[in-house]
């Protein structure tokens, strides 16, 4: 028998470095305050940005949803058959998002699972921004594919890189970024990475997980604030963050996602969203064309949370979205002063290795539209009290 005290050990070691993941039971639904280990607690962690997660008429289309069309799928959609509720929701996000097509997977992570490896293979090249999210890295893992990295946003790299596939005689060459950065909330700067794709012929793919529902008009994501629509071949998004609910996507051209529907194995080989997960996604995505007021508040309690923890002298990295770093590089420090967070009331985690780089471990805060100004007061002022008690501000 395998002795599993070896992994034992190693979670010990981790646990010294300040590095185990803490995984927190909530006794209460997601919202802006959570009920944890019998303490109420603002929540600052969760990609629920707009508040959705426990939006009524979302919870009502999805006890619809099951009403009409059951609690599960049956099988993959290719085998047993696409609920006609499936095609609604991709043609409603089509429409959302200004592209021909869509196609709706499990998750954010299987959509890139979904799209990168079924477009190239040996013959071709992938680049990728170094700060990449792991979803693309596994994605980029599973092709044979040659295998360029790119220094973070720096567009002369990604040329140089660029210039190094063709001498290598790449067949397609697919450039790949994160809209929005997950862990730090900087932005692609995508019509220069466009114009450098648009030189090369290269096919170009964002990954917006962190910008659907929160960048661009009514939420449409990062081609949307940048006036792109038409520019990018690849859109993956996902429903788990400003839509509230799970699940991802792929939009493009139709003629993309006709073919990924033969070749992309998660949608080939594993059963796709509920009934209920599925009628939400609709109702959301109903919801953000209709109204952008969430998007606006989110924006608001955003710019507003920033500017107070910069003011007390805090160092929130280049964040340029409601994704709030709290840059402490040190992470004994930074599992240190999220405990003590969560002990004056407020659930925020501390993210290191190997989520960041090595010493830049950091509070990521997250900002929702669902968090009232009373809370983000309360939030600033216990980070100038810790702040100050852990010596990170004076
Ligand atoms: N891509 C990016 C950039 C992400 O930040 C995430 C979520 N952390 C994902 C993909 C995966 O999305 P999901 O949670 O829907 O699988």
């Amino acid at each position: 028998m395998f002795d599993f005290d070896v992994l034992k050990k190693e979670m010990e070691e981790l646990e010294e470095k300040g590095l185990l993941v803490k995984i927190r039971t909530l006794e209460s639904p997601q919202g802006a305050w959570l009920n944890i280990e019998g303490k109420k607690v603002l929540n600052m962690c969760s990609n629920n940005y707009l508040g959705l997660c426990f939006d009524e008429e979302l919870k009502e289309a999805a006890i619809d949803g099951i009403r009409k069309w059951g609690v599960g799928p049956g099988a993959v959609r290719s085998i047993a058959g696409t609920l006609e509720l499936h095609n609604e929701l991709e043609t409603e996000l089509a429409r959302f998002k200004k592209v021909e097509s869509t196609l709706v997977v499990q998750s954010g992570f299987n959509a890139n699972q979904s799209v990168i490896p079924p477009i190239v293979s040996e013959e071709d090249a992938i680049l990728s921004d170094e700060l990449n999210h792991a979803s693309i890295i596994d994605g980029v893992r599973l092709t044979k594919a040659m295998r360029y990295v790119w220094k973070h946003k720096d567009v002369d790299d990604l040329e140089a890189q660029l210039q190094k596939a063709e001498t290598d005689g790449a067949r397609r060459k697919l450039v790949i970024t994160d809209g929005v950065f997950s862990m730090d909330g900087d932005l692609a700067p995508l019509p220069q990475i466009v114009e450098k794709t648009n030189k090369y012929g290269a096919i170009l793919m964002v990954d917006d997980a962190h910008g659907e529902g929160v960048l661009g008009s009514h939420g449409r994501g990062i081609v949307d604030h940048y006036g792109l629509h038409g520019s990018v071949d690849i859109e993956v998004g996902t429903l788990s963050k400003a839509f509230g609910i799970v699940g991802g996507f792929v939009a493009g051209k139709r003629v993309l996602i006709d073919y990924l529907k033969q070749k992309a194995r998660p949608f080939l080989f594993s059963s796709s969203l509920s009934p209920a997960e599925t009628a939400a996604a609709i109702a959301a995505v109903r919801k953000l064309s209709s109204s952008d007021e969430l998007v606006k508040t989110l924006w608001s309690n955003s710019d507003y949370f920033k500017e107070q923890l910069k003011a007390l002298g805090f160092d929130t990295g280049h964040s340029e979205t409601p994704i709030t770093p709290v840059m402490l590089y040190d992470a004994k420090l930074s599992a240190a002063f999220s405990k003590r967070l969560f002990e004056e009331g407020i659930f925020a985690s501390s993210i290191g290795f190997p989520t960041v780089p090595k010493g830049k471990a950091r509070i990521r805060v997250m900002i929702s539209a669902s968090h009232s100004r009373k809370d983000l007061d309360f939030a600033v002022s216990k980070f100038e009290l810790i702040g100050k008690e852990l010596g990170v501000i004076k």
